[in-house]
């Protein structure tokens, strides 16, 4: 710590003792002396003739602040800024010349000189003035540096640093012959911590999962925080996909036990992706991006868990980006279909709904490089459209298309008629939706109580509340809700007498099943029975065979569905069934079953 001349004193970045006067001339040596004898200055100095010398003293201890003449022997003009610089990063600098002149000067500032001062040419006051200030500039500067370099909520260095320490380290490794790995880790549902407990909250825990991360670590590996709930860690290693494993697994256990944020335990797993060097990658941006894509397949794959980066994960991410941008094509280029199949009654062997199928007529090129359509069921698009969230945008066309088409099969084939719309588990709870569905109706003219919405037991598993409040509110309006696929996954009977259900849909992995499969039997003809005996409505899916139509029949089950009476059609083969239909002998024909063949 020196005094400044107006009797302040400043705490100077290094804690050193020293002045480090670098002068080979003894007499401008000696004019220091004085000078700073008469400053409030108290620090001692030291005086080196060479350059060389004063880089052994800057070896033991860093000096407050350099005064170096630009006149060296062993270093000429600005060598000896650019010297002390490359030897000891820090160090402020204040050049002596013997020369007035501007450019000397300017050119000693751009080489990382804080301040200069002319021989001969300055007071006591000057000299300490000066010093305070190139100390306190050099500290301002090693602050930016330091805030570029780091991240300020966990003290750990942030992207541009990681990427320059892997850009070292790849150079080292390369050097050396051996590997090192990169691992991209990401907090699972941060998102919901955050939302839920509020950024305070989310703050403590990043901080926590940062402490917890570096002591898992050995103190030579690198970690770092890109951002959000983002953290990279570099390892290197003579066989570092060995140790990544093993790293990865360390993490993976020492996150088990809860955090502690504001008196509550939270859970915080990662999902961890890993790129090696050089299997997985050449360059400091290559490995990152890699790890990161590693990190999805990791997420996909049910997160808590790691993923090391293989060449088919390019070939899926590059597949994915290609269909994410076609879909968001798709849309604007009406490339979006709907197809629709009838829902049979089996008591008055007539049409009683139909449901709208999505299909997506992509345009590819084919051999003879011709564009050419091809249609795509939805299970291959459908969870790409979630994941971009474009599923809201698809939908509502959906809902829009349905009632338009619902209307127009009701002229045809009567009032009873239901139309059934799926609904996706992410258009459900997104605010609006209860006023998408007024509006298509609305515009559409179809009267509420013909909309058929379906979903899936996935919509009851999370966010319980606000769901039975979004199914409550539509149910208010007239719109009748279905559970799709009962059967598969989740499915416990107790929905039923807790959600507002209208009808119930049995999964068609279970009719495949009948009526053979014994135990698919007594679950199918119990969901039958149950639902009914709730007042609900009960559809099979999926028939397609005679035994299970009569399985069915046989135990009551009300509506019936499948290829066995029609594949889904497009609109204008669906309008030719409707007609057809009504005209009992082609009726039959089709396969649309009369009351006698269905219970006979
Ligand atoms: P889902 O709602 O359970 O629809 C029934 C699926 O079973 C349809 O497949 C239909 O073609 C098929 N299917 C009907 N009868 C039979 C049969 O006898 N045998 C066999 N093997 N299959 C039969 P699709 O059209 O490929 O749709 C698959 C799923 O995609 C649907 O299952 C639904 O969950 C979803 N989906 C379709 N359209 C939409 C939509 O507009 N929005 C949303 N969110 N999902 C949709
Ligand atoms: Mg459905
Ligand atoms: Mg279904």
């Amino acid at each position: 710590m020196i005094a400044n001349p107006m009797n302040m004193s400043v705490e100077l970045p290094n804690q050193s003792d020293y002045i480090l006067l670098i002068e080979d001339n003894q007499a401008d040596a000696e004019l220091v002396r004085i000078a700073l004898d008469q400053t409030r200055v108290v620090l001692p100095l030291r005086h080196a003739n060479r350059l060389q010398n004063a880089l052994e003293l800057m070896k033991d201890q860093v000096p407050e602040v350099v005064l170096l003449d630009l006149g060296l022997p062993d270093a000429a003009g600005m060598e000896g800024i650019d010297a002390i610089c490359r030897h000891t990063t820090g160090v402020p600098i204040v050049v002596l010349t013997g020369n007035a002149d501007d450019t000397t000067a300017k050119r000693a500032i751009e080489c990382g000189a804080q301040d200069f001062l002319v021989k001969g040419d300055y007071s006591p006051e000057l000299l300490a003035r000066v010093m305070v200030h190139a100390s306190e500039r050099k500290r301002a500067e090693q602050q930016l540096i330091r805030l570029a370099r780091h991240d300020s909520l966990t003290g750990l260095p942030n992207r541009s640093a990681f990427l320059d320490l892997l850009e070292h380290a790849i150079a080292r490794a390369k050097r050396n012959h051996e590997s090192l790995a990169v691992m991209f880790i990401d907090l699972d549902h941060f998102k919901n911590i955050n939302d839920n407990l509020g950024h305070h909250a989310g703050d403590h825990l990043l901080r926590m999962f940062a402490k917890r991360l570096k002591s898992t670590l050995r103190t030579t590996d690198v970690v770092a925080r890109l951002g959000g709930d983002e953290f990279t860690v570099l390892v290197e290693d003579l066989d570092a996909v060995e140790r990544g494993e093993t790293v990865a697994r360390k993490i993976i256990t020492s996150m088990r036990a809860p955090f502690r944020v504001d008196e509550t335990d939270i859970y915080a797993t990662p999902s961890i992706g890993i790129a090696a060097f050089p299997s997985g990658g050449n360059d400091a941006a290559t490995l990152l991006k890699r790890a990161d894509m590693a990190m999805y397949r990791a997420k996909s794959r049910g997160r808590n868990t790691f993923e090391f980066y293989s060449w088919d994960i390019d070939a899926e991410m590059r597949e994915s980006f290609k269909l994410d941008c076609e879909l968001r094509e798709a849309l604007t280029n009406d490339q979006f279909e709907l197809y629709y199949q009838p829902i049979i009654d089996r008591k008055h062997g007539r049409v009683s709904a139909v449901e709208a199928l999505l299909r997506w007529n992509r345009r590819c090129v084919d051999a003879g490089n011709d564009t050419v359509s091809r249609l795509v069921p939805p299970d291959h698009f459908i969870p790409a459209l979630e994941r971009t969230g474009l599923i809201r945008e698809v939908g509502e066309w959906v809902l829009h298309q349905s009632c338009l088409a619902g209307v127009r099969w009701r002229q045809l084939a009567g009032d009873h008629l239901r139309i059934a719309v799926n609904v996706s588990p992410q258009q459900l709870t997104h605010t609006g939706f209860v006023d998408q569905v007024r509006h298509a109706l609305h515009d559409s003219g179809l009267p509420a109580s013909a909309l058929e919405l379906e979903i899936t037991e996935q919509v009851l598993l999370a966010n319980t509340e606000a769901n039975m409040a979004i199914l409550t509110a539509l149910r208010e309006f007239g719109v009748t809700i279905a559970i799709d696929d009962f059967g598969a996954g989740y499915s416990s009977l107790s929905y039923l007498t807790v959600f507002p259900f209208d009808t119930v849909k049995i999964d068609r992995s279970f009719v495949s099943r009948l009526p053979e499969h014994k135990d698919s039997a007594v679950v199918a003809a119990g969901m039958v029975a149950i639902a009914q005996g709730l007042g609900r409505r009960v559809v099979a899916e999926g028939i397609e065979t005679e035994g299970q139509q009569r399985f069915l029949v046989e135990h009551d089950c009300q509506e019936l569905q499948g290829y066995r009476f029609s594949r889904p059609l497009p609109a204008a083969g669906f309008e030719d069934y409707l007609r057809r239909s009504r005209q009992p002998t082609a009726a039959d024909a089709i396969m649309i079953p009369s009351k006698d063949r269905l219970t006979g």
